[in-house]
């Protein structure tokens, strides 16, 4: 089907190059929708992850969508000659990333956009350089690099004695310091396995009682048909639940509590099962909390919910991400007003579309409306058929 477009600049603008934004375009550009995309590519994995960090998602699960199904993982290792060790390896996903990005957009805008308006044709997008960029629809693939957590007690403690995980990429700035990692995540497990094998000091502090590990029982998912009816191929959530939660249709017809405690169970805080023996000698210290953090001198001072004390060089928050679409710097206030949302989600419709026509989320800020897969980049099969769907059957409308 030919979209021609009917905007000054394009029908579709697609805000951010990660796995959701390329799959998106690449769906988009299959159906000739006349599509921009804008953004570095993979800059969130590139910029924001730490360098040695590897996938906790599996093989399958980590191809970014398009609608042959050719531009897999397997596919780039066959065309560039060479193999991925599993866990997938960050910086080979990157790469990977890059590849697909240079099959399906190599036009893509690097540009960064600095504020979408609505406009009598749709949207007007305003570039970091001042030029404007019209378009009938906008899909908001940012991701959720705006959405980093830091605990309140933390709030007036200079970034150079606590600092998000999200702030790093390169661990070789702390180099012989003392540090906290607080969390009990995967990036919490990750970032204190990469700490100590480069010879920091680390401790993990969390609130949690016990740590929760992914993959324990790998036999579960060698049974056939067993583990087939157990388990997605989408790699999100326990025995059962990852079936539920790979098909989001029916997954947002049950009772939202129901949802809620489902999508829980599904992304708890948890490590891969594979960090256990790199994180064995760390001192762990569970069910507890920081109660309060001042600096203290050149060090930052914390103290626990038992009493203690622990005087460190840094604290690393791996406090996660809370979706708060008010927080994307770009959205106008009168693009927000228009908005509606629960818990800084914004409610979506069929094809991922916002109370504002025409105004699309894909990723994360989709995971209240569709659930917790869409969190992952598994999930972006799902939203790319959903937003073309939906995009070439109004078209006729528009
Ligand atoms: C440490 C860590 C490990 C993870 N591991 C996994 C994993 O193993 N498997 C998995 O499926 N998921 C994992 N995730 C979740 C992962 O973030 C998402 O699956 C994935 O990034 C979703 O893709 P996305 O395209 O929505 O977002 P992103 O990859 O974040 O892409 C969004 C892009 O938009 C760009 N952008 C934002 N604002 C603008 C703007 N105004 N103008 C232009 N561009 C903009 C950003 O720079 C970014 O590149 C992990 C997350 C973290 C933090």
């Amino acid at each position: 089907m030919t979209v021609v477009g009917k905007s000054p600049d394009c029908y579709v603008a697609v805000i951010g190059a990660g796995p959701y934004g390329l799959s998106a375009a690449a769906y988009l550009r299959a159906a000739r929708v006349e599509t921009l995309v804008f953004g570095e590519p993979m800059a969130f994995w590139q910029n924001q992850m730490p360098a040695g960090m590897c996938l906790r998602s599996n093989w399958g699960a980590s191809h970014i969508a398009d609608p042959q199904r050719e531009l897999t993982l397997d596919e780039y290792c066959r065309q560039n000659g060479n193999h991925i060790l599993k866990p997938i390896p960050l910086e080979r996903f990157v790469d990977y990333g890059r590849w697909y990005q240079g099959q399906v957009v190599p036009d893509l805008d690097k540009r960064h956009v600095r504020s979408v308006e609505a406009d009598a044709r749709g949207f007007k997008l305003f570039m970091a350089d001042g030029e404007e960029v019209t378009s009938r629809r906008v899909v908001v693939a940012a991701g959720i690099s705006a959405f980093a957590t830091r605990p309140p007690g933390f709030s007036s403690i200079p970034s150079a004695l606590a600092s998000h995980t999200s702030e790093h990429n390169d661990l070789r700035t702390f180099h012989g310091q003392r540090v906290v990692v607080i969390g009990a995540g995967q990036s919490a497990l990750e970032f204190a396995a990469l700490l100590k094998e480069a010879g920091v000091q680390v401790e993990v502090i969390a609130r949690t009682k016990t740590l929760n590990w992914v993959g324990l029982h790998p036999r579960l998912h060698h049974l056939g048909g067993i583990s087939k009816m157990l388990y997605s191929t989408r790699d999100v959530g326990p025995a059962g639940i990852s079936r539920l939660v790979a098909m989001p249709h029916l997954f947002r017809r049950f009772p939202r509590r129901f949802q809620d405690r489902t999508a829980y169970r599904a992304i708890r805080p948890a490590g891969a099962s594979w960090l256990q023996s790199r994180i064995a000698g760390v001192p762990i210290t569970l069910g507890r909390k920081v109660v309060s953090a001042a600096v203290a001198g050149s060090q930052l001072r914390l103290r626990l919910d038992d009493g203690t004390e622990r005087l460190v060089d840094h604290a690393l928050l791996a406090t996660g991400f809370r979706v708060d679409v008010s927080r994307y710097p770009f959205l106008s206030q009168s693009l927000l007003k228009q908005l509606e949302t629960v818990d800084g989600f914004p409610v979506l419709n069929r094809g991922l579309e916002s109370s504002i026509p025409g105004l699309h989320f894909l990723g994360k800020p989709a995971a209240w409306s569709f659930g917790p897969l869409l969190g992952f980049v598994s999930g972006a099969e799902f939203a790319s058929n959903e937003l073309i769907r939906s995009i070439t059957r109004n078209n006729g409308s528009n």
